[in-house]
């Protein structure tokens, strides 16, 4: 089903955000027993695993108070003390550790943590400098697997290269201590920190290999696997079943509620998190991204300076907040937050990847570029940044086409075969849209068109993947895949171009502050105003999942892009919102909608929105439920659409059989007339397709009946009829290649050039790289004596097509020729006859061009060189007899 493009469609309210993802020492920093500590150690740090902080804390005291000399009792002290947010208290504990155990590089790690929480940050820049001297002094005091990967993360904080710290601390930590988990764990963050998910699963597979039951293992595959989101949802569960308190898992529970607009839920997340760690940063961060999301700036600014309290310059709080609001399509405001985060830590490279990708997708791109070959040069690691430079490259060659409004990027030959297509086709939209939506959109949209998916993906995501998105909307920014991606299952770029425009209308009119279900069931909905083949309609699918109580309820409809249980419950959710659309215009008028259009662009939430302006929200839930409803009830009314309990290839014989008992099945009738066309039975096919089409006349679907009926038709040399009925089909279905293809020669023979042009025309809309509908255009161009709309057709034909090129050169040139464009007209002919030398008629159409040049006025013009001089010369010296085997074309 994933097939079906339109519906896949979307704005970046992606299920896989690019999250970039940060270690966080505090609660990342993994404990390892040395040989010499014993199982009581061991029993402690098991109480942190399993998220008993404050026993965890008290068992470490006691030890600590006992056998001091035991460094693993104060490493756990220490880190519960954080965890806990107990910064005051973990200060002085490591403190008093370090008395004892001075040259431990675990301790003195967990030192800049509490220094840096307890709003020292110069001192803990300090106490990491110290500890990367004393290492570059005397390395071999280091050379447990422990102070390694120690080591190797004060090393990351400090801004070494990703690479070397996981060759020459990690891996040789991996070899010092086989056994020990850590050194995987830490090489799995780094690898999540620069979006490299393949190595952040093998790292953290091997990890929970050797410490099956450390929830930070699955914490972190929950976080490796973004583009499975079963398997993270099971390592997401397996963490918190180990640790019901673990903040990171919590966290990111909560982060994906807010991704799904379920503010409340995500709220109550926080406060679980802030419960066990009142002052953590990540916790306040998503509260002020809340506040921000339901449009409380004063809650906003409490919240962050909560988040800051304990650490005043902590760039991940900024961060966050920023990374959040993108990835809620608040671009603008993101990258705000991330220039803050950059203001207290300049080289902070979450941010700065970040900004870099804010700022693309605003559209500046100057800066935005700039920053991304900046973070490449001093991170060659980081996926994204590499990524962003190989698309920055590629796009440099694209073909760029500009008007006042837009600015159209694509392939260059695409770029001349349908770029002004492309162009004029958005200047409609943005007239029709606008005006309605009551947009004044400020400074042009860029469009770009990648014929490459993965070009596609990287610009749009950041990552290759996405494979179902044909089009994204960034609001001043728009990037779609380009039909050359999608030869084999063709879309309607038209449409993409259409529902995508869309999204930057209504994204502008309301400030981007409006749930996904909305903006994505009004352009499905602008669609099928535009062109009712365009967009979804109820299919029998839908209408059994409506009848089947599987429909969301318009209040909840935000949740029912999510996580949908398959990509056809998805399609269905942009289909129910348009239709949700659909339905508040029709009962309450288009000003109701562009008032919660409004209503959202202040900041009021969408079900106040909607309850303003439509009716109390229970009561839309259920009015439209029951309008919804009916709509499905009404698809076909008289007929039975249970499936036949019939194997596929049944016979005629045993279908009419079947349909005798259920007279009203359509899909009886359908395979009855079906399996009548295989037995060639033409005239005897058409009764049960007659009343297929009867039952159910807006059957839309490849293999429908009018397609059968036309196959019937067709053998029977019925043509008039056939016309017909290819015409219906054509009429509610405009991917469809083949049917108008048979329309194009079915017109032709008939000498209807204007059907002709039309269904050329509607072709191209879906696949303008295919040689025939500019073929069939240019015939019905020249015809109707269009010379502008044929020379265009017949110049891209020579693109596309490249068979029989000296007559397409000739055809062209005469078109030129007949123009007046004589220099063109004559470069043309003579190209022609570079294929076929003795063709008579390009000799006699250059004999006649050379002739009205030579008596022109302006013999400048003539000069224009065409590609082969000599050739031509030749040419025009020696019109000869043609040869035998030169007799073609
Ligand atoms: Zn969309």
């Amino acid at each position: 089903m994933d097939d079906d493009p339109r519906s896949m469609s979307t704005m970046n309210w992606v299920n896989r955000p690019s999250r970039v993802i940060r270690i966080c020492v505090v609660t990342l920093l993994v404990l390892t027993a040395t040989a010499a500590q014993a199982a009581d150690i061991a029993d402690a740090q098991a109480l942190i695993r399993s998220g008993k902080y404050a026993q965890a804390i008290d068992a470490s005291a006691k030890g600590i108070e006992t056998e001091p000399w035991r460094e693993g009792w104060w490493l756990v002290n220490i880190r519960a003390e954080l965890i806990t947010g107990q910064y005051p208290e973990a200060l002085k504990t490591v403190e008093a550790g370090l008395q004892r155990h001075a040259d431990s590089v675990p301790l003195r790690l967990l030192n800049v943590d509490a220094l840096r929480f307890n709003n020292r940050p110069d001192d803990a820049h300090a106490a990491l400098v110290a500890i990367k001297d004393q290492a570059e002094q005397s390395p071999w005091r280091f050379g447990d697997s422990t102070s390694r990967v120690a080591l190797g993360r004060a090393m990351l904080l400090s801004g070494l290269d990703a690479r070397q710290v996981l060759e020459n601390y990690y891996d040789t930590a991996k070899k010092d201590g086989p056994e020990s988990a850590e050194p995987y764990l830490a090489s799995g963050e780094l690898a999540l920190e620069k979006h490299d998910y393949a190595l952040a699963i093998e790292a953290f597979t091997n990890a929970a290999k050797r410490t099956p039951d450390d929830p930070d293992v699955y914490f972190g595959l929950a976080r490796a696997n973004e583009n499975d989101s079963d398997k993270a949802t099971d390592a997401l569960n397996k963490a918190l079943k180990l640790n019901p308190n673990h903040v990171g898992s919590l966290l990111f529970q909560a982060e994906n509620l807010i991704d799904r607009e379920a503010y409340t839920a995500a709220s109550e997340l926080l406060d679980e998190v802030l419960a066990i760690n009142p002052h953590q940063p990540r916790a306040w961060a998503y509260r002020a991204v809340l506040a921000h999301l339901t449009g409380d700036p004063k809650a906003e600014r409490d919240a962050r300076a909560e988040g800051l309290k304990t650490w005043a310059t902590n760039p991940a709080v900024d961060y966050d907040i920023g990374e959040k609001l993108s990835a809620n399509y608040r671009f603008a405001e993101g990258a705000a937050y991330q220039r803050q985060a950059l203001a207290f830590a300049p080289d902070y490279r979450p941010a700065r990847v970040q900004l870099c990708q804010d700022l693309l997708r605003l559209g500046q791109e100057d800066e935005g570029w700039a920053l991304a070959a900046k973070v490449f040069e001093e991170d060659p690691y980081n996926v994204v940044a590499y990524n962003l430079i190989e698309l920055r490259d590629h796009l440099a060659k694209f073909h760029q086409l500009r008007n006042d409004h837009f600015l159209l990027r694509m392939d260059d030959r695409e770029a001349q075969i349908y770029g002004d297509r492309a162009l004029s086709l958005l200047e409609r939209a943005r007239t029709k849209l606008c005006a309605k939506y009551g947009a004044d959109l400020n400074g042009p949209v860029t469009v770009e068109i990648f014929p490459r998916q993965q070009d596609f993906a990287i610009r749009t995501f950041g990552l290759p993947g996405g494979a179902g998105f044909l089009g994204v909307c960034f609001g001043p920014v728009v990037t779609v895949n380009s039909p050359a991606s999608r030869m084999a299952h063709p879309a309607d770029w038209e449409a993409i171009l259409w529902h995508e425009f869309c999204h930057s209308v209504t994204l502008h009119v309301t400030h981007n502050k409006m749930p996904r279900w909305l903006s994505e069931g009004i352009s499905v909905y602008e669609e099928r105003q535009e062109n009712p083949a365009w967009g979804q309609v109820m299919t029998p699918q839908y209408r059994d999942l409506i009848l089947d109580g599987g429909s969301t309820p318009v209040s909840q409809l935000s949740g029912a892009f999510l996580k949908p249980p398959s990509p056809m419950h998805l399609q269905f959710a942009y289909y129910e919102s348009s239709m949700v659309v659909r339905y508040i215009v029709e009962k309450f008028g288009g000003e109701a909608l562009n008032a919660i259009l409004k209503d959202l662009g202040e900041s009021i939430p969408i079900n106040t929105a909607l309850a303003n302006h439509t009716e109390p929200i229970d009561k839309l839930d259920q009015h439209f439920e029951g309008w919804f409803t009916d709509l499905a009830k009404n698809l076909a009314p008289g007929a039975d659409l249970e499936h036949p309990k019939l194997p596929l290839d049944a016979d005629a014989a045993a279908m009419a059989a079947w349909t005798k008992d259920h007279p009203n099945n359509f899909w009886g009738l359908l395979g009855e007339g079906r399996a009548l066309l295989s037995a060639g039975k033409w005239e005897a096919a058409k009764a049960p397709l007659a009343k297929a089409i009867g039952l159910y006349p807006g059957y839309a679907q490849a293999g429908g009946p009018y397609l059968l009926m036309a196959a019937a038709h067709r053998e029977l040399k019925e043509t008039p009829q056939e016309r017909a009925m290819l015409e219906k089909h054509v009429a509610i279905d405009a991917d469809a290649i083949e049917p108008r293809l048979r329309l194009i020669e079915i017109a032709r023979a008939a000498g209807d050039w204007p059907a002709v042009r039309k269904y050329a025309e509607q072709i191209i809309a879906v696949n303008p790289l295919l040689p025939a509908p500019h073929r069939a255009l240019a015939a019905a161009a020249e015809e109707s004596k269009d010379r502008k709309v044929a020379i265009a057709a017949r110049r891209t034909l020579l693109m596309l097509d490249t068979l029989d090129v000296a007559e397409q050169r000739y055809r062209l040139a005469r078109l030129l020729a007949d123009d007046g464009q004589l220099p063109a007209a004559r470069n043309e002919v003579v190209r022609s006859l570079e294929e076929a030398p003795r063709y008579r008629a390009a000799l006699a159409l250059l004999l006649d061009v050379s002739r009205k040049m030579d008596a022109a006025p302006h013999p400048a013009a003539s000069t224009r060189p065409a590609t082969r001089p000599a050739t031509a010369a030749a040419a025009t010296a020696t019109p000869a007899q043609p040869a035998p085997e030169e007799a073609k074309p």
